[in-house]
């Protein structure tokens, strides 16, 4: 049975919480397949010594390469700690990536405490537990 795939992504201003919230879930980070965008991915990749396929940074088409997975159904989570303080350049890729989220039902979560919520759900990884995927 193949890992689970999950993306990380965290502006940075966010990127300290994400890495703290990776290393309080390690077990189960472990057990993931875990894509991230560029410098989020560089930072958990060195920190925590676990294997991260990393995309271009967020503002050069990070993000929208994980929107990609997602149309493409290979997306399981997305673990999105974005900055509600600070304006991005790329605003406009931060919105359309949460939107395939609720087009394709893909969960996503925007804070430390919904990922919290959502990798210690029993149904989280569990072959039992299947997300329904939208027919169009
Ligand atoms: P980064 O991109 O991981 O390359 O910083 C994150 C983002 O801003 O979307």
């Amino acid at each position: 049975m193949s890992k689970s795939t999950i993306a990380l992504v965290a502006h940075d201003h966010k990127k300290a919480e994400l890495l703290a919230w990776v290393q309080q879930h390690m077990p189960i980070m472990q057990r993931c397949h875990i894509v991230a965008t560029g410098t989020t991915g560089g930072m958990i990749a060195q920190e925590t010594g676990l294997q991260v396929t990393r995309f271009k940074s967020g503002p050069l088409g990070g993000d929208q390469q994980i929107g990609a997975l997602i149309a493409e159904g290979t997306l399981d989570a997305l673990f999105f700690f974005w900055d509600p303080l600070n304006p991005a350049p790329h605003d406009p890729d931060v919105k359309a990536l949460l939107r395939l989220c609720s087009v394709w039902n893909v969960p996503v979560a925007c804070n430390s405490a919904t990922a919290d919520l959502v990798v210690t759900s029993p149904r989280f990884l569990s072959v039992d537990y299947q997300i329904k995927k939208p027919e169009y």
